[in-house]
């Protein structure tokens, strides 16, 4: 077996079967958006860390310095914002390549604390070192939360709706013009979904203190994956409706123009880095309000079900999307 057989999330089950904490329970480790540690009576302290990785992840000719500096964070601030918690302190390790700018550093620097700025994020610490070729930029964020709201990727119920914080699709169609060379100018909102997208952490808490939703996770790798994990981590199945999929308006138009499937976007596109959320059915009134108080739109896509596909209704027919979309390895 290899690399690419197994996958990045294979690998990281590999992992997981040979390193599971033996902590009774109290610990969440690998699996989650986030790490949970049970930090006193009430409330527990949140981990994440994510890595970003120059021709991986982003292209230096295709996005500034200083909006780079604000997507790390962002996208670390995304994976609270997933358990419902509230960010606290950053950690910022960056490889840099000899001949980088120290002008292009700075501006990366002053993204990330525009950013931290406006999350109320404290910089802790982080480690820099020099490297031959592609930059990289690993943060690890931090924060907190009353255990008893954390929203775990395992909860998720039979008969639950699936709720999405469109719209989707924005992000992948925004790389499409960064990588065909489109002009820009055409569609600032793709361009700014893709390289600096806001992280849904006022959402996320205002869901996690409602108690009302049952699991939670970021879209970074697209519904169908991600949605994936939840029913992985729940033991269940789920079915989406595609004509419900609350497509990035701006992609429905340039899929148009290009001949491009908008709803392949949304669904296995990723990095947009909205929240997907389950709920019992009586409590989905509430949670789009709770939306619509934040100017953030809820929409139901679909239903929990039994068996552990993910399975799109599409024009009378039906498609197992269960993990496709992003895979590092997999090539997808
Ligand atoms: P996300 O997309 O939310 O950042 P990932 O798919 O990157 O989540 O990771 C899923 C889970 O696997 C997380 O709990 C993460 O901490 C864990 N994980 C990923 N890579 C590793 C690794 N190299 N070692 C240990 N745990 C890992
Ligand atoms: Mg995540």
């Amino acid at each position: 077996m290899n690399l690419k057989e197994i996958g990045e999330f294979g690998f990281i089950e590999r992992i997981r079967r040979k390193c599971s904490p033996d902590t009774g329970g109290a610990v969440l480790g690998i699996g989650d958006d986030c790490a949970v540690i049970p930090y006193d009576d009430q409330s527990c302290l949140l981990i994440t860390t994510d890595l970003l990785i120059e021709h991986i992840h982003f292209l230096v000719d295709k996005i500034s310095f200083r909006t780079l500096g604000r997507k790390a964070l962002a996208v670390n601030l995304s994976d609270i914002a997933a358990m419902g918690g509230k960010p606290q302190y950053a950690f910022l390790s960056l490889a840099i390549p000899q001949q980088t700018q120290l002008d292009s550093l700075d501006r990366l620097i002053d993204g990330f604390t525009e950013m931290a700025d406006a999350f109320h994020v404290t910089l802790l610490g982080g480690d820099t070192t020099s490297c031959r070729r592609d930059l990289g930029i690993s943060v690890t964020v931090t924060g907190t939360m009353p255990c008893n709201q954390v929203l775990y990727r395992s909860g998720a119920k039979i008969g639950d709706a699936i709720l999405v914080s469109g719209p989707l699709g924005g992000s992948v169609a925004g790389l499409h013009i960064l990588l065909q060379n489109l002009p820009l100018e055409n569609y600032p909102e793709l361009i700014a979904a893709h390289n600096d997208p806001e992280p849904e952490v006022r959402l996320g808490r205002a869901v996690a203190e409602s108690r009302l939703a049952s699991a939670m996770i970021d879209l970074s790798d697209g519904v169908a994956s991600d949605l994936g994990h939840i029913c992985a981590e729940s033991g269940v199945g789920a079915e989406v409706y595609a004509a419900a999929v609350p497509v990035h308006g701006c992609a429905a138009s340039l899929a148009r123009e290009t001949g491009s499937d908008a709803l392949s976007w949304a669904l296995y596109g990723g990095e947009d880095y909205r929240l997907l959320l389950t709920a019992p059915q009586e409590c989905v009134d509430s949670l789009l309000n709770i939306g619509r108080c934040l100017e953030r739109e809820l929409t139901v896509i679909g239903t929990i079900r039994s068996g552990n596909e993910v399975v799109l209704h599409r024009d009378q027919s039906e498609q197992i999307i269960t993990g496709k979309g992003f895979n590092h390895f997999k090539g997808q």
